[in-house]
């Protein structure tokens, strides 16, 4: 990973996205022998993908003798010789023009490139692009290292992690006897440390153009998995890319689709370039771009699973009928631009308008501890000190039935309170209509066709079913939607309980939830 010293601010257009075809949702549903067999050989190919494996090249690429691989020393040399070694064992296709695995650029650096050609006739012309960078920065120095300097950096993490990670997807890929239907170009980056030059250059002098590469994952740093999960930036600049990583998440990884997408790493002269390019990253941490970058702070068998996810999702949109698209991206997508998705659950005002002891609560005892002026509650006589028995006849257990009986009642509601030794039956006019399901929601043009939840009101049934801010949605019982009123209405009209397609994280669920309508939650305990 490139170590960027000044940033650049680059503006770049932005325009609304072009919608795409809707994708089938489970990729498998119609299975035939031929896919059966396809995904047999697939697991397969995912099983070669070993820690043991993964832990042989980055004990060599990461060893002292290789003394950092700076771009153009000899260490570097030694990097690559080993890659093309790998790859000419594996009898892959050496893609540059002079049939050489090496495509050399200047002073003395090499990017190392191979193709497997794809399996049909009309889409093997397009290409899925995997790659990473090999280099790193040698002894380290003033500009590329965060010290101490004149030791040699290993990089194990940065990039020898991400570099085993693509010789292990390569050699999977070259046992898989009926290949993917688009080609695959693998390439091994030089010059990364130094500013991005070798993908810089292969953008500028392309082997194959890059308007025939359809998708693109660069995989930098890939060593250091760890509980917050895996970073993919990029997403963004890719419509639909989210759904369709979501849904070749088998190890169910937490993914953490990042909003910020900066130029410090392979796939950016790709991205400035339109090609739809992902950054695959387990996220920085005290040792990058120290000596201490070293083996034995790498979780492996993180670089297994980030391996296999992609050779998944690598073979998953080689055959894929359309591909993510390119979608025109602005930096002004930042952290600023995330706050649309997290709608403020400030200023709403309650239905009721009370506060009550939490801890008898508990015990389903509503004692109430405070009124709102003008409130509901305010108006209808409550008092401070009352206890709430029941709210239309439905005698209260616990905390969570009083809020859910608040939320989903008629606007015109009874509730019955304990005063003293007195029992009084007051009538209640509720703020606004009773809430059905309690979410409210946006959509997101990088992923059309599924609404972000924005809001959960606390106590509501979308809070029972284990909706959560930030959930995205992509269908109701089964049904696609493509605009918010047509998520409404599905929503409305289904029947209970509903069953949701959802993601979070990076993972796929199904949530049910029940709707309240006024009827069914008075009979309901
Ligand atoms: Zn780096």
């Amino acid at each position: 990973m490139f170590r960027l010293l000044i940033f650049s601010g680059v503006v770049l257009s932005c325009s609304m996205s072009n919608a795409q075809p809707d994708q089938v949702d489970t990729p498998r549903s119609e299975n035939s022998d031929a896919d059966q067999s396809l995904d047999v050989a697939l697991d397969v190919a995912l099983n070669s993908i070993t820690v043991a494996n993964l832990k042989r090249h980055i004990d060599f690429l990461a060893s002292d003798t290789l003394q950092g691989r700076e771009a153009g020393t000899e260490g570097n040399y030694a990097a690559g010789a080993y890659i093309v070694d790998r790859l000419r064992k594996l009898k892959l296709t050496a893609a540059s023009t002079d049939g050489s695995f090496y495509q050399y650029f200047h002073p003395n650096f090499r990017n190392i490139v191979v193709v497997i050609p794809g399996s049909d006739e009309q889409l093997k012309s397009e290409y899925i692009l995997v790659g990473g960078h090999y280099d790193h920065v040698g002894f380290g120095n003033q500009t590329n290292s965060r010290g101490p300097f004149g030791i040699v950096h290993n990089g194990a993490d940065d990039n020898a992690s991400g570099t085993a990670g693509i010789l292990e997807i390569a050699e999977a890929l070259a046992s898989l006897r009926v290949k993917p239907k688009r080609s695959i170009l693998i390439a091994f980056w030089d010059g990364e440390e130094k500013g991005l030059l070798g993908s810089r250059h292969y953008a500028d002098y392309p082997i194959i153009p890059l308007k025939q590469i359809r998708f693109h994952l660069n995989a930098d740093m890939i060593g250091r998995l760890r509980p917050a999960g895996l970073e993919i930036s990029g997403w963004r600049a890719a419509t639909g890319s989210r759904h369709f990583l979501a849904q070749r998440n088998t190890d169910s990884l937490p993914l953490r689709f990042m909003y910020s997408y900066k130029p410090e790493s392979d796939h950016w002269p790709f991205f400035e370039r339109r090609v739809p390019s992902l950054m695959i990253h387990t996220g920085k941490h005290d040792d990058y771009h120290r000596p201490s970058d070293d083996v034995d702070l790498l979780n492996m068998d993180g670089i297994r699973k980030v391996s296999q996810f992609m050779l998944r999702s690598t073979v998953a949109v080689a055959n894929e009928v359309t591909p993510p698209e390119f979608r025109d991206w602005s930096n002004e997508e930042s952290d600023q631009f995330t706050r649309v998705f997290n709608a403020s659950t400030q200023n709403r005002r309650s239905r009721l308008g009370v506060t009550y002891n939490g801890q008898m609560a508990e015990e389903g005892i509503i004692q109430l501890s405070s009124i709102v002026v003008d409130s509901p509650a305010h108006m209808a006589g409550l008092r401070i000190g009352d206890t709430v028995v029941s709210v239309n006849d439905q005698v209260l257990k616990k905390s969570l039935d009083f809020r859910t009986l608040v939320l989903t009642a008629p606007s015109k509601s009874m509730m019955k309170v304990r005063r003293g030794d007195a029992e009084l039956d007051l009538s209640v006019s509720l703020l606004g209509d009773p809430i059905l399901f309690g979410f409210h929601w946006t959509m997101d043009d990088a992923e059309p066709g599924s609404i972000i939840v924005t809001h959960v009101t606390a106590g509501s049934p979308a809070d029972k079913a284990g909706l959560k801010q930030q959930h995205r949605i992509r269908n109701v019982a089964g049904n696609r939607f493509s605009s918010r009123n047509e998520f409404h209405k599905l929503l409305v009209g289904a029947l209970n309980p509903i069953e949701l397609g959802a993601e979070f994280d990076g993972k796929l669920s199904k949530i049910s939830l029940e709707r309240a309508d006024a009827d069914q939650a008075s009979g309901r305990q």
